[in-house]
């Protein structure tokens, strides 16, 4: 049976990113060794970095004066690296869910921690709006889109201060205005690559402002200046990014998927909108992650949680069941899922319906 793949990250990639990808760990560029028994300054690593890192800045049209790297440890480092490189007394962090609270965990460790707003109270069902950021914030950090919740600033916002922004789940998913950001940066495992990577993209001369002494390895500076090749980077998932970006420039890059963003989308918050099995989590129909979609069964259809779950996995559906936070149901829609698999979804919400 076909499977449609909702899992939340890792998650699904295209199909052809995961052959070209395994067929170069077989065989890298015709030299008869892997990609994975190369030096990764071997001349034919170098094109793979420099050919994905110039996608990147012409799907996202990066300004000049802007550098893209490439990290091992996950956004999750960056919820370190970014107040070690950035805070010099005060930050500020919007609170819209897990991800943005693990971050300002760390920022404490630096400095103040200003929290902007925070819909927690409501099981962050919301973006918070009509806050001030404090002028003298060094940054405002925000998550542009909440894996966890389906919750999404699909936005650039206009702040007073410099903007930080962790777009492990959106990025690549509509055109964004980098010139509005100093640093961006995204775990790849949601919409870019195989796990293992992060991408990050930093305004040159807002490094090296921090009054400490930063270890090398989390200094920003030391990855822009030897362009993501100070260590060992993780070869692999970099260069199934690069196979995913020629996709995504093949497929007519980050406004294509966008418009793909909302067709699936309006497909799948349509049917939980007219099932009357189901509603969505999300209160403010606007703040609708067009990434992850969250919804639960109606009050008086709880009971059918469990039978719902079983029924969709029986039909081929992976990965739907909410995060233990949200309960319910979560699918997420990246760049790779396809009209096809979120209509077969929708089927699977239509025939449990008739059923009950
Ligand atoms: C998944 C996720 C993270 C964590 O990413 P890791 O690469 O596992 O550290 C952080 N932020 C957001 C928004 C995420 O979706």
């Amino acid at each position: 049976m076909k499977k449609y793949n909702f899992n939340a990250g890792p998650s699904i990639l295209p199909r052809e990113v995961i052959e070209k990808t395994a067929q170069q760990i077989l065989d890298f560029n015709g030299s008869g060794l892997s990609l994975a028994e190369i030096s990764h300054r071997a001349k034919d690593f170098q094109p793979v970095v420099d050919e994905a890192v110039a996608l990147i800045k012409e799907l996202l049209q990066v300004p000049e004066g802007y550098s893209v790297i490439f990290l091992g440890g996950g956004a999750s480092l960056e919820f370190c690296m970014v107040p070690y490189n950035f805070l010099i007394k005060k930050a500020a962090y919007l609170n819209t869910g897990t991800w943005a609270k693990k971050a300002m965990k760390e920022a404490k460790l630096f400095g103040e921690v200003v929290e902007v707003a925070s819909s927690a109270d409501a099981n962050y069902t919301f973006i918070p709006k009509g806050w001030e950021c404090p002028a003298d914030a060094d940054y405002l950090h925000i998550t542009t889109n909440n894996t966890i919740y389906g919750t999404e600033i699909r936005k650039d916002l206009d702040v007073n201060v410099r903007l930080i922004a962790d777009m492990s789940s959106d990025i690549f998913s509509r055109p964004i205005d980098v010139a509005k950001y100093d640093c961006i940066y995204a775990g790849a495992q949601k919409n870019l690559a195989m796990a293992g990577v992060t991408l990050i993209i930093l305004k040159d001369d807002t490094l090296g402002k921090a009054p400490r002494q930063i270890p090398t390895m989390l200094d920003y500076r030391t990855h822009v200046e030897k362009g993501s090749m100070f260590n060992t980077p993780p070869v692999v998932p970099i260069y199934s990014a690069l196979e995913t970006l020629r996709w995504l420039k093949a497929k007519g890059g980050v406004e294509a998927m966008d418009k793909l963003a909302k067709q699936r989308a309006e497909i799948v918050y349509g049917e939980i909108d007219r099932n009357k099995l189901f509603r969505g989590t999300v209160t403010d129909v606007e703040d609708r992650s067009l990434m992850n979609i969250c919804f639960v069964m109606a009050d008086e259809y709880k009971e059918l949680e469990k039978p719902f779950l079983e029924y969709a996995t029986a039909q081929g559906m992976v990965g739907i069941k909410g995060h233990r936070s949200v309960g319910g149901f979560r699918a997420s829609c990246y760049n790779a899922q396809t009209i096809e698999g979120v209509e077969a979804l929708v089927k699977c919400m239509k025939e449990f319906e008739a059923k009950n």
